[in-house]
């Protein structure tokens, strides 16, 4: 059952002891605010300076480095939609992360996944609607795929928790 491959916890993404770590990066893949920042403060310098290298990511899209001070062995970095209206196609690019992300860890194969909840930080994606198009496009993605076998989504702060709490005993 794809749901028992699938763990909800609240902590730090840069504590976990995965394959692959997302990061919900910018278009310019050079560091930011929020996870982003953590994980460039966590990795140290040298993932700065592979990321220099990308020439950007767009958004949806996503590209991997590796993690270098990070317990993990790859940090797939992705673009989440800034959230506008609603209308704008956020929920197609927010899927397009989360499915991107998990098709590069198929081919890097990667035993195990840890996601942020992508775009719901500075990006003011909805909790509840991100957290049921991150749920719907990894289950959906593990029912068709044995690698990665493990997918944690890691959320930062209580509030967020609790949304995913919720619609995660649902599925
Ligand atoms: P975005 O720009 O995609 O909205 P943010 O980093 O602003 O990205 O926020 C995305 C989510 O990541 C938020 O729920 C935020 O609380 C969370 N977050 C921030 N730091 C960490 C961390 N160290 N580990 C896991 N999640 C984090």
């Amino acid at each position: 059952m794809p749901e028992s491959r699938i763990e909800l916890i609240q902590g730090d993404i840069t504590h976990q002891d995965v394959s692959v770590i997302v990061n919900a990066a910018n278009s310019g893949l050079l560091g930011g605010g929020g996870v982003d920042g953590a994980i460039h403060r966590a990795a140290g310098p040298g993932l700065l300076q592979e990321c220099r290298k990308l020439g950007g990511c767009a958004t949806g899209e996503a590209k991997v480095t590796g993690a270098y001070d990070l317990k993990a062995q790859w940090i797939i970095h992705t673009v989440g939609p800034v959230y506008k209206d609603g209308k704008s196609g956020e929920d197609r690019l927010l899927a397009s992360c989360y499915r991107r992300s998990l098709e590069l860890a198929k081919e890097l194969g990667a035993v195990s996944i840890a996601f942020p909840s992508i775009s719901t930080g500075a990006y003011r994606f909805p909790v509840e609607r991100a957290c049921r198009i991150a749920l719907g496009e990894i289950k959906q993605f593990l029912a068709q795929n044995p690698v990665p076998e493990k997918v944690v989504l890691v959320c930062f702060d209580s509030f967020t928790y609790g949304h995913y709490a919720r619609l995660f005993s649902m599925i």
